[in-house]
């Protein structure tokens, strides 16, 4: 059954924490005009049968036919309800992924779209465009950064519409800016054949590896910091703390900080929020974090402290656990882009769209 083999290589995929983060990636699979489509607030690892969201994709096709109003709220709010009404009766009640409209564009019948910090080191840096064409030429598609939602769909259905006019075949891998990786096939093999010839050929140019064993802090300072980050958050707060040599680097000074201040992709900004907080002494946090919230209208969840590394801070013990996951997640792309050029964040109109993108935080509620 077609079913079995999504929930197959979606579980494969979805437990190797170097493919898969938390709620991250997505998975589908066509059986005529059915596709099945990982359901939103679902998790790769554990995903089931029930987990999937039977959709008409004659109906998905339809959304391509429309057009939108340029405003971003009312063309996201549109699209999101022709999508929702291609849901097939019986899946009322369940919601497919926000990529959906992606996973139809490719006419294969399994597809894979996963955001590796590996491949994230090329999407995620100044030379990503052109190291892409090196290594790949014409096998791999580049997709320019671009606002998540109708806007990124539109665009890979005109691009990969293109790609096929010019090459005379379906393109099956396609690498998305600040994002990270669509691979589409007809077998399950060579879904994962392709996943892993584009990692083995970027981990072929990557010299320098992330450290994350334990670095040399400062204990005692470190014992203060969390106790006035748990003060300062209140006593329903969780705190995850990791002293790592990595984070110990990027929190060293003002100057440190900035290769890692603005986020890389949108998950980052879903379960991190879009910027941590740099603290050099305990008597900054109250104000800092104040600062933060007066500014941004929510409060950080990561904390970089001199000295002493990365704290995650939220209301639950999987958020902060989470929150700290998807920084050691930014900071390894940091360091892997260094061979691409260096990292490349997203715009500030990106970042500030996706704080703003209600189907973005209906996933990190989830
Ligand atoms: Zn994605």
């Amino acid at each position: 059954m077609i079913i079995d083999e999504l929930v197959g290589f979606s579980n494969l995929y979805g437990s190797n924490e170097e493919l898969v983060l938390a709620g991250g990636g997505n998975t589908s699979a066509k059986d005529g005009d059915v596709m099945y489509i990982k359901g939103s607030g679902t998790r790769l690892s554990d995903i089931t049968a029930e987990g999937f969201v039977k959709m008409s994709r004659s109906k998905i096709a339809e959304i391509f036919t429309k057009t939108y109003p340029d405003n971003d709220k009312e063309r996201e709010a549109l699209s999101l309800k022709d999508l929702m009404d291609a849901k097939l009766p019986g899946q009322e009640k369940k919601r497919p992924s926000v990529e959906t409209t992606l996973h139809s564009l490719f006419p294969q019948r399994f597809v894979l779209h996963l955001h590796p910090s590996l491949i994230n080191g090329v999407t995620c840096s100044e030379n990503g465009k052109n190291a892409t064409k090196q290594l790949f030429g014409d096998d791999v598609l580049w997709i320019d950064p671009c606002k998540p939602g109708y806007t990124l769909a539109k665009i890979c259905y005109d691009t990969l519409r293109e790609y096929k006019n010019s090459k005379g075949r379906d393109a099956d891998i396609v690498l998305l800016a600040n994002h990270g990786i669509f691979v589409a096939d007809d077998t399950v093999e060579g879904l994962g054949d392709k996943l892993y010839s584009v990692m083995s050929k970027i981990r072929g140019e990557v010299t320098e590896e992330p450290d994350f064993s334990v670095g040399d802090f400062d204990g005692d300072k470190a014992q203060e910091i969390f106790n006035v980050i748990s003060e300062v958050f209140g006593e329903d707060s969780v705190v995850t703390y990791e002293p790592s040599v990595i984070s110990l680097k990027y929190s060293k000074d003002k100057e440190s900080v900035k290769e890692i201040y603005y986020p890389f992709n949108p998950d980052q900004v879903v379960y991190c929020k879009p910027y941590p907080v740099y603290i050099e002494n305990k008597e900054e946090i109250k104000n800092f974090v104040e600062e933060y919230k007066e500014k941004n209208g929510f409060l950080p969840k990561i904390l970089l402290v001199k000295d002493c590394g990365v704290y995650g801070v939220d209301y639950s013990q999987k958020g902060s656990e989470t929150a700290v996951a998807l920084f050691n997640d930014a900071m390894k792309i940091a360091v892997f882009a260094k061979d691409f050029g260096g990292a490349k964040p997203m715009s500030d109109d990106l970042t500030d769209f996706i704080v703003n993108w209600e189907a973005e935080s209906y996933r990190s509620k989830q």
